[in-house]
């Protein structure tokens, strides 16, 4: 059906390494696949040659839109941004590092062409990434499955297709700070994993440094759980209760004249109370912010420059 158009979403941060090669082959698999496509990059306030390579790619490609901001707003918000300016019937989001192989797409269509409103793409194995990323990935997808009350799905990151019917419903949520595979399992709808295997990525070095990440990893819990605020509130009782216990031992032992322990277990004990105190205040202060974001309701992104829009 030529009237059927698909939409590949493709975020760019400091890329020039990577860029020619990875158009070349999400352009081979577009085009294999059948439908009538467009390709939009979003470049998120890259410093390097990114745009003038994606100025030059979509000079020689109608099918191509840069979409530009002002300055990197980071990941989410750039893809984010890709969706908004989608026009396709279905939405597919991608690295352009190649680490999500732009083949799967296929498989993803095959499954949307099925009836699935959501085909995510599934890590199996992740190739050519450390072992502590590996690790501590995997401890947060089960941390995070554990807490949220949306059922986030394991091991899974961006990569994914999505109809149009549930982008204009995911379009709707203007929230500020961005888990966007949360906000996907929390709006339901018939969603189907695709397994595959990541790459290693195929040039450069990863553009999630490691405040992004925990950034990122922050927002994932704290939009989608309130767990940690109750588990602050349940802790702070359970030491105020065993308080009063020690309390009245501490009296029938000054009335019975038994000397209590030294000073030193005191001290401990007050640090340590201290620092529970004072993680719990962060914990609170992390939801504040994100309160206070939203609050603000700035634009979630600025564009500087459009090409091919
Ligand atoms: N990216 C972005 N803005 C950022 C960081 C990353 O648009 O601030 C893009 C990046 O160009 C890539 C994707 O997001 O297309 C994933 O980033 P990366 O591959 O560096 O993350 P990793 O795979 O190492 O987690
Ligand atoms: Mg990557």
């Amino acid at each position: 059906m030529q009237d059927t158009m698909l939409s590949l979403i493709v975020p760019v941060y400091n890329e020039e390494e990577v860029l020619e090669t990875s158009f070349r082959r999400m352009d081979e698999v577009m085009r294999n696949i059948g439908y009538d496509y467009e390709i939009i990059y979003v470049n998120d306030g890259s410093r390097d040659g990114s745009m003038r390579i994606l100025r030059n790619i979509a000079r020689d490609n109608p099918q191509v839109k840069v979409r530009s901001f002002s300055r990197n707003f980071g990941h989410q918000l750039a893809v984010t941004c890709g969706m908004d300016a989608a026009r396709g019937d279905a939405l597919i989001i991608i690295d352009v590092d190649l680490q999500d192989p732009p083949e799967v797409i296929e498989e993803m269509v095959r499954a949307w062409e099925n009836g699935a409103d959501i085909a995510y793409g599934q890590r199996v194995k992740r190739q050519g990434e450390t072992f502590m990323k590996k690790f501590t990935a995997a401890c947060y997808y089960r941390l995070l499955k554990s807490m949220s009350a949306a059922p986030i799905p394991l091991d899974t990151g961006d990569f994914r297709l999505i109809d149009r019917r549930v982008a204009d419903v995911f379009l709707k949520m203007r929230e500020h700070n961005r888990f966007l595979r949360g906000m996907s399992a929390w709006m339901g709808f018939e969603a189907v994993p695709i397994e595959f295997v990541r790459n290693e990525r195929f040039a450069g070095k990863t553009k999630y440094t490691l405040k992004k990440m925990l950034r990122l990893a922050m927002d994932g819990i704290v939009n989608f759980s309130d767990r940690p605020l109750t588990l602050c509130g349940y802790f702070g009782a359970g030491v105020a209760a065993l308080s009063l216990v020690a309390f009245f031992v501490f009296v029938i032992l000054a009335i019975c004249s038994v000397k209590v322990f030294g000073l030193l277990w005191g001290f401990f004990g007050l640090a340590l109370l201290h620092g529970i105190g004072f993680l719990f205040l962060g914990i609170q202060g992390a939801y504040m912010n994100r309160m206070y974001d939203e609050l603000k309701n700035r634009p979630l992104y600025i564009v500087a420059e459009d090409i091919n829009f």
